[in-house]
């Protein structure tokens, strides 16, 4: 059982930097104010109280947890000791950027209970990470992401395709670096304009063109395939969809959708689809089995590759739910023929 995730999210404080796509207050919808013990407790008290049989977790998301204060970090880890000793909160994860890692910290963190450590990377190409305006290199990504799995913790790693300066080869190439680190999850943010950056700057001046939402989906199902194939589970793709992201004028440009992820793990499932049925001739009737969980994947938003299908004149008489298949299988029948497909091969 996933355990619950009890969410906060400390902005761009103790952030040294400027990364050029960076505006904290829009994206996670917060206005920088470290939360006190009291407002700690009573979230994840409020979060335990829907959990069920489940075990809760504590997230500090964005922002550089390890460039605050080490006061403020103590500000912060310190009401949840209680609740570890009690096992009311089982871990506790933060994200950070790579030069603000060190053993030192990392030690004093795992003795505070925190067990996974989010590091945002971004991008291995150090010509990609000076135009964001990153302040650090992959050489220190590869430092870091070892410092944190030596001292035993989960390592979480952030890629955010299209960026300036990025291509599809130098986002698949940063990906494959990461993997050789052994990341033990990914999330995967494709670049948005965001309001108030200076990407919208460049953005503005025409000198930054974002991927197209199409354009997004391919690349990003292409990173999905290569993680999958190397066993890593991507936990995210696209961000989370909050009401200062949607509200208007937040997003000026790029690949937004709120639901980002379908759109890639249905187009995923459209391309072992059509390898399944590539040599049957137009006219014919199929049907798609796939697990359960799939099914919506299998069709397509608004059962796009149903359309897709239809026009390139294969007719899908129905998508059947058939839970002997693992989420990474699709068969599919047409008449006396019976295809099997993985979506890793
Ligand atoms: S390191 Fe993170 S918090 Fe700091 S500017 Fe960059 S994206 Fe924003």
């Amino acid at each position: 059982m996933r355990p619950i995730i009890v969410p906060f999210f400390i902005s761009h404080r103790g952030c040294p930097h400027q990364c050029v796509f960076c505006n904290q207050m829009r994206i996670a919808g917060d206005d920088g104010e470290l939360p006190d013990g009291e407002a700690i407790r009573a979230r994840v008290a409020a979060y335990r109280g829907t959990a069920g049989e489940r075990s809760v977790e504590v997230a500090f998301f964005g922002g550089s947890f390890t460039a605050l204060s080490l006061v403020d970090q103590e500000c912060l880890l310190a009401p949840l000791q209680p609740l570890r000793e009690r096992g009311e909160v089982s871990g506790i994860r933060i994200s950070t950027r790579p030069d603000a890692i060190d053993g030192g910290n990392l030690l004093w963190l795992r003795g505070m209970g925190v067990d996974t450590v989010e590091i945002g990377i971004q991008s291995m190409d150090d010509a990609v990470l000076e135009k964001a305006g990153r302040g650090h290199t992959a050489a220190q990504v590869v430092t870091a992401c070892r410092l944190v799995k030596d001292e035993g913790l989960t390592l979480g790693a952030q890629l955010m395709p299209g960026l300036p300066g990025d291509t599809p080869a130098t986002s698949l190439a940063s990906l494959r670096r990461v993997l050789d680190l052994a990341p033990d999850f990914l999330r995967i943010y494709p670049t948005l304009v965001i309001a108030g950056t200076r990407l919208a700057e460049f953005h503005r001046a025409g000198e930054y063109v974002p991927l197209s939402l199409a354009e997004a989906v391919s690349l990003c199902k292409k990173l999905l395939h290569t993680a999958l194939v190397a066993g890593v589970p991507v936990v995210r793709i696209g961000l989370q969809s909050t009401a200062e992201l949607e509200s208007e004028g937040s997003v000026v440009a790029g690949p937004y959708h709120p639901a980002f992820r379908q759109l890639v793990e249905g187009e995923l499932c459209l391309d072992l689809s059509r390898k399944l049925t590539a040599d049957l001739p137009r006219g014919s009737k199929v049907t798609i089995f796939c697990a359960p969980s799939r099914v919506a994947d299998v069709a397509g938003q608004r059962r796009c590759n149903v359309e897709t299908f239809r026009r390139e004149g294969i007719d899908v008489a129905s998508i059947v739910p058939d839970p002997d298949l693992s989420p990474l299988e699709l068969r599919v029948e047409a008449g006396v023929i019976c295809r099997r497909g993985n979506l890793l091969t």
